[in-house]
């Protein structure tokens, strides 16, 4: 097994090695927006996010020009700075998705959840998993359930 992605959590969770936070409540340099809820989105230089998220943030919160937004289809898998994106359905919202990730150097594999739900809701689609040798689930309340925030 390689060694494994480092992830660090000072008011957020940060991945050092890509300069990467996941879901921030502040403003940073890069950061993965999991999905539309107002937990989670906030404006970024760099930001990943889905395609649906993308639009939501726009109209939901008046997303304009500000920093760049890189909206990735699901599923595909994106090359980034010797790192492998692929966002999958996390189940949650319309648009919601997980980050997996992989370290080109030696295939490390990471998944962040964000919110996410297992069982099929009636306006997201049907959240999809996949192997990772570490994984970040989103544990507040009851969200594999039925959460709503
Ligand atoms: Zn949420």
């Amino acid at each position: 097994m390689p060694p494994l992605i480092t992830v660090t959590h000072r008011h957020g969770i940060y991945l050092p090695e890509a300069d990467l936070w996941l879901d921030p409540h502040f403003g940073v340099k890069r950061a993965f927006i999991s999905h539309a809820h107002s937990d989670h989105v906030a404006r970024h230089e760099l930001t990943f996010c889905s395609e649906v998220t993308r639009d939501l943030m726009k109209t939901r919160y008046g997303f304009k020009n500000e920093g760049e937004v890189r909206a990735l289809p699901l599923r595909d898998v994106i090359e980034w700075e010797g790192w492998e994106l692929r966002l999958l359905p996390a189940g949650h919202i319309i648009g919601s998705a997980m980050l997996h990730l992989t370290r080109k150097a030696d295939g490390a594999t990471l998944l962040y959840s964000g919110d996410y739900k297992l069982r099929q809701g009636l306006s997201s689609e049907r959240c999809e998993l996949l192997h990772a040798d570490t994984l970040i689930m989103e544990c507040a309340g009851a969200e594999v359930g039925a959460g709503d925030d």
